[in-house]
């Protein structure tokens, strides 16, 4: 499989930590991964990878294996009783019994130094697919109704390319139409769901709200008012 073979997928915007003490090494890894359009960020001692996987969650670590501070088997581990993230383990060593004892610590995967960032790279996308698989949809898959996609992750929606300028009370309401087709709401909901029940406001709140999105999102004719009772996103 040739690297960049998989431009479609969407591996745009994954994160890659690459935790690698060994900086030409990284800046290789980080430089290749950049230009197939991940996100990369390095750590260069086990302690200091730990950390980075606690604050910003990657999709993937690539992971030294011999790193200053804490063995990157130690570091394999911890990450795996922690997180539930792939690892790839790099190692200048290519023994059998190496190899077993880096997957039994939690790796996925074992690339053996000098690699082909090619290889890399590929492995990299057959385990992000895998783990995507596994556990059902990825959570950044968006979800796509007809011109608007909502990235939930970002709390964002797009029209088309445009990214919306919502409100964070836009926003859900029109996250709670677009995740209930057909399904008829009426005001009171809306604003128990929306705005929860301590709320002080009526239910014009929710009218103003729903026209406000509606002109935004492009939904006239779709996010239609259902006489008496309420509203309803009819996709077409
Ligand atoms: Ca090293």
């Amino acid at each position: 499989m040739r690297a960049g073979a998989h431009k479609g997928d969407t591996m745009e915007d994954k994160k890659i930590l690459v935790i690698e003490d060994e900086k030409p090494i990284a800046d290789i890894l980080k430089y290749g991964f950049e230009k197939e359009g991940f996100q990369v960020q390095c750590a260069y001692t086990g302690s200091e990878g730990f950390v980075m996987a606690g604050k910003n969650p990657p999709n993937l670590v690539l992971l030294d294996w011999m790193l200053p501070d804490i063995n990157g088997v130690d570091v394999c581990r911890m990450l795996a009783e922690q997180y539930r993230i792939p690892i790839i383990m790099l190692t200048a060593r290519g023994s059998v019994e190496d190899k077993l004892y880096g997957l039994e610590s939690g790796a996925d995967d074992y690339i053996t130094k000098p690699f082909d960032l090619r290889e890399v790279v590929a492995r990299v996308r057959t385990i992000l697919r895998r783990f995507d698989k596994a556990r059902g949809l990825p959570e950044d898959t968006p979800l796509v109704c007809g011109h608007l996609t909502v990235a939930e992750q970002e709390h964002s929606v797009y029209k088309h390319d445009e990214l919306l300028n919502l409100t964070p009370k836009e926003y859900e309401l029109l996250i709670c139409f677009l995740k209930h087709p057909r399904q008829v709401f009426t005001r009171t909901a809306l604003l128990d769901r929306i705005w929860g029940y301590d709320f002080l406001g009526d239910t014009r709140t929710v009218d103003i709200h729903v026209q406000r999105i509606r002109k935004k999102a492009g939904l006239e004719g779709m996010l239609v008012t259902v006489f008496g009772v309420g509203y309803k996103y009819v996709p077409q």
